[in-house]
């Protein structure tokens, strides 16, 4: 937990197993439906249309269902009413949830108290000038508190722990 960066990575990681799974059952709907649809047509489209048809918006409905599970999750991350936004998000056509959504969503980050880059609330230690967010004992590595003399887990003697930041 040293670095600040947010990286795509760790965004995609957000997506929970079950928007994948979603996707996919959207993705094979798709195709068997269609696929129903137009063994039943007298004159179906030609087989290169079929295919576009087909992939195409099962493509970008699958692509919503993850992007879904990935506002429910990115929600909760950041203390907001993951239940009402996932429901805004499904339920605002044309997409203008999404954009409500990336627009209102609160800050992930906040900046250090020590010199002001933003980072992480998670984090231990300000990557930038070491300030620690989540003070420790030395010794035992247990969390302490700002103010403590003494380690609550160990007695360890505890000199000049900084300042506590509550996130
Ligand atoms: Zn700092
Ligand atoms: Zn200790």
């Amino acid at each position: 937990m040293s670095n600040a960066k947010t990286t795509l990575k760790n965004e995609i990681r957000l997506v929970p197993a079950w928007a994948y799974l979603l996707a996919v059952i959207v993705f094979i709907g798709f195709q068997v439906l269609l696929g129903f649809a137009w063994r039943h047509t007298p004159n179906p489209p030609p087989v290169p249309f079929q295919i576009f048809i087909r992939t195409f918006p099962g493509i970008i409905v699958g692509f919503l269902v993850l992007l879904i599970g990935y506002v429910n999750q990115d929600a909760k991350r950041r203390n907001m009413n993951r239940t009402l936004w996932t429901l805004l998000v499904i339920f605002i056509p044309n997409a203008i949830g999404f954009i409500l959504y990336f627009l209102l969503r609160q800050p992930a980050t906040i900046p250090c108290p020590g010199c002001g880059t933003m980072m992480n609330p998670k984090f231990n230690y300000c990557p930038n000038c070491k300030f620690s967010l989540h003070p420790a004992c030395p010794n035992c590595q247990h969390a302490v508190d700002s103010g403590d003399k003494f380690c609550p887990h160990c007695a360890h003697e505890l000199v000049s722990v900084p300042a506590r930041v509550n996130s």
